[in-house]
């Protein structure tokens, strides 16, 4: 028997979740987009709230002081979180990244406790000017120099890159064997010598933090800032997109087209044009019809996926075809939603056109539209498709 059915525990959390974002983060909004900073004293207080309510760091396991979700929990909650701007959900509810529980050590209380904590801010860079789709081919380079490693390289478009903390660095430490055992993480602190944050570069969404392209010119870090093992750092990424891929592409993509469609259909009960309300016309109701039907067909991909990752599953092609399938539906359901709206969805009076500039870059980072589809195309080729 399949059992679709969520234990009152993990409706209680959605429903807190869902209040608090509701009551506490959509109000800041609005601010944080016009003046593309969250306003101090608010986060202060909803970050501080969110922790309170065990809300921050969710994602993470409950032994490190996370939340200690299963996938299934994790995704319903950032189904919650997508019903807000990135932003604010990176500042209120924390941005660690899984790939920090290889932390060892001195690692542990220097970067990962704290990280959860929401005390210090973590960056990861991978992409670089040369190196995107095809992340293994990386140039940035580190040598080893008796207690020392020695960076050098460029990254670019790297979120939260000009105010972190620490950065996770993606470097080559041979080039004979890249993703094959020549790729390391580091972690490396902001103000380290030879390490500088260029320039931050403007996007077209995603207003209230910032990308930035960081230099490492002869950086020298010391051994122990090597993050799990040298030559393991490609494998380590692996593992752990999987999970951010599913959590925070495809459930926050249904969060926020949930949003839209909820926006909408009021609207299209409330508007009247000829006489009547606008949802009576059957092209407005396609509009509402289509954006549910592939809300829920995103959803149940979402979901099976993350049932199969709570199995101890990898299910790396289910996650691919999420990764297209939510990017892609949640750009069309706003778009609709601004379709419904008319002239309104175009103002910067509702959230809509802030949503629209978002969701666009779904399509492209955490790997594109395409390299998610030859991936599934490759593998179905290969296999058939198992679902
Ligand atoms: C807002 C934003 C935030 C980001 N944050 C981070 C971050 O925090 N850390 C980080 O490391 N990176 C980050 N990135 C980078 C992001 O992951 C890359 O932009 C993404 O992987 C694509 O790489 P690229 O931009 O170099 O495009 P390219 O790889 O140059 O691709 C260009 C086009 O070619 C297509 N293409 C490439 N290869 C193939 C192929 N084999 N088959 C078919 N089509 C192909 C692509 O699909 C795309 O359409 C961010 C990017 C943005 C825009």
């Amino acid at each position: 028997m399949v059992d679709f059915s969520l234990s009152d525990e993990s409706r209680l959390l959605v429903e807190t979740v869902r209040k608090f974002v509701e009551t506490e983060v959509q109000p800041l909004e609005d601010e944080t987009e016009l003046n593309a900073v969250i306003p101090p004293e608010a986060l202060k207080r909803v970050k501080a709230k969110a922790k309170e309510l065990g809300l921050f760091a969710m994602n993470m396991p409950a032994e490190v002081g996370g939340g200690g979700l299963s996938c299934i929990d994790h995704c319903l909650v950032e189904e919650e979180f997508g019903k807000t701007s990135d932003a604010l959900i990176r500042r209120v509810f924390g941005q660690a990244y899984p790939m920090l529980m290889a932390c060892e050590g001195e690692q542990i209380e220097k970067y990962l406790l704290p990280t959860i904590q929401g005390d210090l801010i973590c960056a990861m860079a991978i992409t670089e000017p040369g190196a995107g789709s095809d992340a293994a081919s990386i140039s940035t380079s580190a040598r080893r120099e008796g207690d020392y490693w020695v960076l050098n390289g460029t990254k670019h478009f790297i979120s939260d890159g000009d105010i972190a903390d620490y950065v996770i660095v993606m470097a080559l430490t041979d080039s004979e064997k890249r993703a094959r055992g020549g790729i390391t993480l580091f972690l490396v602190d902001k103000g380290t010598p030879g390490f500088t944050v260029a320039r931050t570069q403007p996007m077209m969404g995603h207003r209230g933090y910032g990308h930035a392209e960081l230099v490492f010119d002869n950086c020298r870090i010391p051994t122990d800032a090597v993050l799990g093992e040298v030559g393991n750092g490609f494998k380590l990424i692996m593992k752990s997109v999987l999970e951010i891929r599913l959590a925070h592409i495809g459930a926050r993509a249904v969060g926020m087209s949930t949003r839209a469609l909820d926006m909408m259909r009021r609207y299209a009960g409330e508007r009247r044009q000829f006489g009547q309300s606008i949802g009576e016309f059957q092209m407005v109701q396609k509009l509402i019809a289509d954006s549910a039907i592939e809300i829920f067909a995103v959803k149940m991909m979402v979901m099976n996926a993350a049932w199969e990752i709570d199995q101890g599953l990898e299910p790396r092609d289910k996650v691919s075809m999420v990764k297209v399938a939510a990017s892609e539906m949640q750009g069309r359901v706003v778009d609709r939603a601004i379709q419904v709206f008319g002239g309104m969805g175009f103002t910067k009076e509702l959230p809509l056109e802030r949503m629209y500039r978002d969701a666009r870059v779904t399509r492209i980072y955490d790997g594109t539209s395409e390299i998610h589809r030859m991936l599934v195309a490759r593998s179905t080729i290969k296999n058939g498709l198992t679902l």
